[in-house]
């Protein structure tokens, strides 16, 4: 008897001290939240709320075929490629007829565009016998096209078809984890880490927002801290030795 009530009770704390965990988890997360969300609302105030890049605002087809010309390559080029490209050959037919030799000219302003004008033929014909020429509105079948990841199956949702994803490209990876909302190592595990941090009205924009913030801010090397917007919302910058005064890190 006396055993069974030590069981029950031993029972009954493990059971407490589960659900406190569990409720310290969801309040953390929250705060999270609210610190995403004020990240967000920050950023759309520095940056604006549309997209800066030609290739995200053309058509679900164009948007695909733009993210994969994006990989590795600097956005004013591939816009360049992507202009040049679908200004000869817009369509999945016209890409899947055309021949190599003449996709790839035009997309050259691209890094590893050999390659590329293979893929992008590939991806076409693709399109053309599995789909009926359509790009397929869901994250899952984007996946079983040659060359798409997560990032780019992402964007075509987003940009594409105005769907919730996250796409994580290393501007995302990296301000996120400077930031602190999340602590991961590959943008795969950001991406699930993003969507239990991410408020719902963010989720559409968080991508964009970083970009830019990426591109002109909080660079790779260097970010520039003395003119972010966020520096009292990052652990970063936190952590930087002479943030408690502002002064050194602030020239940064
Ligand atoms: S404070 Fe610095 S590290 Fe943090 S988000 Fe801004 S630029 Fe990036």
């Amino acid at each position: 008897m006396n055993g069974q009530t030590t069981a029950a009770r031993a029972h009954r704390l493990e059971d407490d001290r589960r659900k406190m965990s569990a409720k310290m988890e969801e309040i953390e997360k929250e705060a999270l939240r609210e610190r995403t969300a004020t990240v967000l609302q920050r950023l759309t105030e520095a940056y604006g709320a549309d997209s800066w890049n030609w290739h995200t605002q053309q058509t679900p087809f164009q948007i695909l075929i733009g993210v994969v010309l994006s990989q590795r390559t600097k956005d004013e080029n591939t816009d360049k490629a992507a202009k040049a490209l679908f200004a000869k050959l817009p369509t999945p037919q016209a890409i899947a007829t055309a021949s190599v030799e003449e996709i790839e000219p035009l997309i050259a302003p691209s890094m590893y565009f050999h390659t590329k004008a293979l893929r992008i033929k590939e991806i076409s014909e693709i399109l053309l016998e599995r789909h009926g020429g359509e790009t397929p509105e869901s994250i899952e079948e984007l996946l079983k096209l040659p060359g798409v990841g997560l990032k780019t199956a992402s964007c075509v949702m987003v940009y594409g078809f105005g769907k919730p994803a996250i796409p994580v490209d290393a501007h995302v990876h990296r301000i996120s984890n400077r930031l602190g909302i999340i602590q991961t190592k590959t943008p795969d595990e950001s991406e699930k880490a993003l969507w239990e941090v991410t408020p719902a009205d963010g989720v559409m924009h968080i991508n964009m927002l970083m970009v830019k913030h990426g591109q002109s801010t909080c660079r790779p090397v260097s970010p520039k801290c003395g003119q972010c917007n966020v520096t009292d919302l990052c652990d970063y910058f936190r952590a930087l030795p002479s943030s408690g005064d502002g002064k050194e890190s602030r020239s940064r």
